[in-house]
């Protein structure tokens, strides 16, 4: 037997260890891991050596080509190949007529997950979606079946802005999840503190990007995540967090694991690697809801990633032009930044360079376990019989992070002159190489939408 492709001599990443190895691929999958004298010929092969060869990343929480990001599944998708992120999962929103929305009338759920696959026809990497309820309909229950039967088995709710929903609305969703064994995915601020700390600072007149974080309190933070958390816990929902800033939620979230419940949460690049003096150095750019937090908050992101309180790390990845963003004061600027291109070696820089963790770690929380959280049994590790999705990734390449690198649409970046050691220097989705030295060489359309099955949380 020939096989397409092997990668060879590099040392194989898993979350469970590291071996010298290396791996054949073909028809889009891992065929085998072992020797280049156990494994069979190869039409090509790609020199691994020096190289870390590591599952790519998955993304669970972006935002592409809608109200809150101004890239297309093209630009995004790149952004992500060129970064090492090969699967992402983005919402599916349900229509609805409002100041933030960008539709004329409601919307159903379903219709949502249809236009972004049309979007997503251009993807170069693979991805999914979430289905994100953003009206106080019940009949959005009655969807919830056939949604999850087109591969969108989890559902996103906010507790804040226009479309985010009252606890009661919540509890009947949550409700309803559950009997589905759904997964049902949280956005947690307690809007009335947020609003009424924003109105107050309008009035008087604190406009200065400092104020921002102090208008979104990590207390607000946590008493969200306590009503949301204990909703699920009462009606037995898997639940899942996304980007938790603070050590106060995190805490809070802990406490409700201790009966060994079904609460997973997330945090983000961001609040792994920045504290808030950053709003100083670059005013409303960073600006991210929840709030990039104080130096205490990040080491508590450490702390409970390394407890598993907090299993996952994402980007919330939005894109935006720099006139979205540098306005007089905070409250006018759009909310969100772009981390898809450089997540993975922020974060590696951060874990494994200056805080001492193994690549392995890197590698649970950024594949293995939002895989196994939402159901992609073919990704998050290398193991034969799995989607070839690889990164190649040098540990002792040395580079500086700057906007004018971005294949994303947006025009600016949070990291802009970080130092990182680590660089990604080719990604593989089901085999084909889509990135390779920073560029872009796969095809748009070649990323396929990825139905995804019912998570197993007893696994954990
Ligand atoms: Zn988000």
């Amino acid at each position: 037997m020939v096989v397409e492709t092997i990668i060879s001599g590099g040392t194989v990443v898993t979350a469970t260890g590291e071996t010298d190895a290396s791996i054949a691929i073909n028809d889009g999958k891992i065929v085998g891991i072992g020797t280049d004298e156990t494994l069979p010929d190869a039409t090509e092969t790609i020199d691994a050596s020096g190289l870390l060869v590591m599952p790519g990343a998955i993304d669970p929480h972006v935002h592409i080509d809608d109200m809150f990001s101004i890239d297309s599944y093209e630009s995004a998708t790149g952004a992500a190949a060129v970064g090492g992120t090969t699967s992402y999962i983005d919402f599916a929103w349900q229509a609805w007529d409002g100041e933030m929305g960008i539709w004329d009338e409601d919307g159903t759920l379903l219709e949502g997950v249809r236009r972004k696959q049309e979007k997503g026809e251009n993807a170069l990497v693979d991805y999914s979606l979430h289905g994100a309820i953003a009206r106080e309909d019940p009949d959005v229950f009655d969807e919830i079946p056939d949604v999850i039967n087109a591969g969108v088995t989890s559902f996103k709710m906010f507790t804040a802005y226009e479309f985010g929903l009252s606890n009661g609305f919540m509890n009947r969703a949550i409700q309803r999840i559950a009997e589905e064994d759904a997964v049902g995915v949280f956005h947690t601020e307690d809007p009335s503190i947020c609003d009424s700390l924003t109105e107050q600072f309008k009035e008087e007149g604190k406009g200065d990007p400092e104020w921002y974080p102090k208008s979104r309190p990590d207390y607000a933070e946590a008493m969200a995540a306590e009503d949301a958390a204990r909703m699920a816990l009462e009606a037995g929902m898997k639940y899942y967090g996304i980007h938790t800033t603070c050590r106060k939620a995190a805490d809070i979230l802990e406490y409700f694991q201790d009966d060994g419940s079904m609460i997973r949460a997330e945090t983000c690049t961001h609040y792994c690697t920045l504290d808030d003096s950053i709003f100083e150095e670059m005013g409303n750019l960073p600006m991210i809801a929840p709030p990039i937090r104080k130096p205490d908050d990040v080491e508590a992101m450490f702390e409970h990633l390394h407890n598993g309180c907090l299993s996952v790390v994402s980007t919330d990845h939005c894109a935006y032009r720099l006139d979205q963003k540098q306005v007089e004061n905070w409250w006018d600027s759009a909310f969100g930044a772009n981390a898809l291109q450089v997540s993975l070696p922020v974060f590696y820089d951060e874990a494994v360079n200056r805080r001492g963790y193994t690549p392995s770690f890197v590698v649970q929380v950024m594949s293995t376990n939002p895989a196994d959280t939402f159901g992609l049994s073919q990704k998050g590790t290398l193991e034969t019989g799995t989607d070839a999705d690889i990164v190649l990734m040098d540990p002792d390449e040395t580079y500086v992070i700057t906007a004018d690198d971005n294949v994303s649409k947006a025009e600016f970046s949070i990291y802009e002159g970080r130092t990182v050691t680590g660089r990604v220097k080719k990604t593989l989705v089901r085999g084909e190489v889509v990135a390779e030295d920073g560029e872009v060489v796969g095809k748009p359309g070649y990323g396929k939408f990825i139905e995804r099955e019912i998570p197993d949380w007893n696994t954990h």
